[in-house]
């Protein structure tokens, strides 16, 4: 569930806390969340080095250690960082722990699906940086006949969009999710790029959101979901047009919209 927002959230409190650290010991507890290497490699490759960067790309964060590696983290669904005093007691979803000297950095997640790698695979451009731009955007709706909740969610599209910030954005631009991303307009195409935008940066503004267990690297929670508007609202009146707000499903997601005033 962590999407761009909430990663943004745990690159920032993190990395006051662990740069310049050395990762003095590796204690992995559940070998599949170390992916393409076995854990010996992993371990390895990790211990003794000192952590000297901390950068985030689409939902994923990137730790830059000194010896030219950088350890790729994806939380996928239920993931957490946590940076706790050392000896802190671990708990039946803690994965992993990296001894950082006085500080440790814990791994946890309930489903599982999360994991630590040393590959980056292939995304798009970042949502927030120069390098995506209206123009940008047009030519990729223009090439698609998928619906738009399917092409914000295309990480190869947009990096860091997940299910809740694409309810949000295409909320904020009067767009339906139903849309075939090939009929928008210059104008809709515009009024998209800036939803994206202002969504996504108010989301970092609040610090993510937090509706089931996201929290970020000091255990704090998000406050963006005081600002949803659709997501998990359905039943609610929309506050746009007064009528009532549906779920559906598109693109494989639970999606939630205004059928009235999303067009
Ligand atoms: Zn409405």
């Amino acid at each position: 569930m962590p999407e761009l927002p909430e990663v943004e959230t745990i690159k920032r409190t993190l990395a006051p806390k662990i740069l310049g650290k050395t990762i003095y010991r590796v204690e992995v507890y559940l070998p599949k969340i170390i992916k393409n290497v076995s854990v010996e490699e992993f371990t390895r490759r990790v211990v003794g080095k000192e952590i000297v960067a901390l950068k985030r790309r689409g939902k994923y964060l990137l730790i830059d250690l000194s010896g030219k590696e950088t350890v790729t983290v994806h939380l996928r669904m239920t993931g957490k960082l946590l940076i706790l005093p050392k000896g802190s007691p671990k708990d039946k979803h803690t994965h992993a722990i990296f001894d950082l000297g006085d500080l440790e950095l814990h791994f946890n997640d309930i489903r599982q699906f999360g994991g630590f790698s040393f590959e980056m695979p292939e995304i798009g451009p970042e949502p927030l940086e120069d390098e995506f731009t209206p123009e940008y955007l047009k030519t990729k709706l223009k090439a698609s006949q998928k619906n738009l909740k399917a092409v914000l969610l295309d990480q190869k599209i947009i990096a860091g969009i997940g299910n809740i910030y694409a309810d949000e954005i295409l909320f904020e631009a009067g767009l339906s999710p139903k849309r075939i991303a090939a009929s928008l307009s210059e104008d809709e195409a515009e009024e998209l790029f800036k939803a994206i935008r202002k969504i996504l940066a108010l989301g970092i503004e609040y610090r993510g959101t937090s509706i089931r267990d996201y929290v970020d690297a000091e255990n704090q929670q998000g406050s963006f979901q005081r600002l949803l508007k659709v997501y998990g609202k359905n039943g609610s009146l929309c506050v746009r047009c007064n009528n009532v707000l549906i779920r559906e499903r598109h693109a494989g997601r639970s999606t939630h919209y205004c059928p009235h005033c999303q067009k």
